[in-house]
């Protein structure tokens, strides 16, 4: 999207400064660029650009809002220019543009946030989801216009069909002559007479509608999807809003999510780690015969290629991997103690209360850490 620049960088300053510094910022730079002190017209777009900046970044919400949504490259970034972008903050605008006086109705629509909920097998899969959103759809009485059917707008009669008018205002720098857009037309210089019964002038309505959405394989918690064009109707024939999903996916009782891949733990019995078997485990993808080897220690990873999480952004999955965790044996019958004590006799391996034997150390291996 051209022409938008980053709201910090506006204000020169760092994205982590604090309201005070913004505010000082702001100042030195209103100062500089104020219309009443320059009268070159680049400067004067400069400080609305600057003034723009400073309203979005100044309000904590709005800059928390900014700062999810109003980042991250041309895909993400869901404003046309700079005046939308004040627009989508404020609703309708009182912005001025580098355009004639008069402005067009065409407005893109704003966005819409909802959020969906997934299981972990629809997070891993993909899944077709029709997502309740409340929404402005284009009223079908007017066909957006706001007018009733039969009836057209007239030149506005507060502005006289200009959009604009002039505003005297008071500010730190004393007393300021403005140009402001017409409140009552919004700029457009026309004025509905008599108001669509439906939409009451407003052109759209709000409205619940379940919006089909494809869940991509491979999603993950607390992740924004977007939907373009699924947002509000714009106005005037403009394009309309994206649509925002904020994704949150269960977590399951026997995966961990680590990227792509997914952790889980294997518990096998003493005998089973040191005569090896063949084991039966649970995947995404179904039951699967996992080989362990005679001699398997606790701790020890197995990995199964290509059983993780599909990657979101190319082809392929991650892995699946096993840590071993071996058992010991905590429900001993009579002739189990018994055998394992003559194994013990065996290798020599003192056992029981009365026999000290001698503790072997190391240090601990990075995962033991
Ligand atoms: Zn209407
Ligand atoms: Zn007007």
């Amino acid at each position: 999207m051209a022409g938008v620049r980053d709201l910090y960088e506006i204000l020169g300053v760092p994205r982590d400064a604090t309201q005070d510094e913004i505010k000082r910022a702001y100042r030195r730079l209103a100062r500089e660029l104020h219309p009443d002190v320059s009268n070159d017209p680049s400067t004067e777009e400069r400080f609305k650009e600057v003034t723009a900046a400073y309203e979005i970044l100044s309000d904590p919400d709005k800059r928390r809002q900014y700062d999810r949504y109003g980042q991250g490259g041309a895909d993400v970034f869901p404003f046309g220019d700079i005046g939308d972008l004040f627009e989508a903050f404020f609703g309708t605008g009182t912005f001025g543009r580098r355009r004639p006086a008069r402005r067009s109705r065409t407005r893109r629509g704003e966005d819409v946030f909802a959020s969906v909920s997934l299981t972990f097998a629809e997070a891993a899969f993909g899944v077709h989801r029709e997502v309740e959103v409340e929404l402005l759809e284009t009223c079908d009485r007017c066909s957006g216009l706001g007018a009733e059917p039969g009836t057209g707008p007239t030149r506005c009669r507060t502005c006289g069909g200009t959009g604009q008018i002039q505003d005297v205002r008071r500010s730190i720098f004393g007393t300021v002559m403005t140009a402001q857009t017409c409140p009552v037309c919004g700029g457009v210089g026309e004025e509905i007479v008599e108001r669509c019964a439906s939409c009451r002038g407003e052109g759209r309505l709000r409205v619940s509608r379940p919006i089909p959405v494809e869940i991509p394989a491979g999603v993950s918690d607390g992740m924004d999807l977007r939907v373009p064009g699924a947002g509000n109707a714009g106005t005037g024939g403009g394009p309309p809003g994206d649509l925002y999903l904020s994704i949150t996916v269960e977590p399951s009782p026997v995966f961990e999510r680590r990227g792509d891949d997914l952790a889980a733990v294997l518990e096998v019995s003493m005998v089973q780690a040191a005569l090896g078997a063949e084991l039966e485990v649970e995947t995404l993808d179904g039951t699967e015969r996992v080989r362990l080897e005679p001699g398997t220690q606790s701790g020890a990873v197995i990995q199964l290629r290509g059983k993780g999480m599909p990657h979101l952004d190319r082809r392929g999955r991650g892995d699946l991997l096993l840590t071993v965790h071996v058992r010991t044996p905590t429900d001993l019958r009579r002739e189990e103690r018994q055998l394992l004590e003559r194994m013990a006799e065996l290798r020599g391996e003192p056992v029981g209360k009365h026999a000290v034997a001698r503790g072997t150390m190391r240090r601990p291996s990075r995962r033991e850490r």
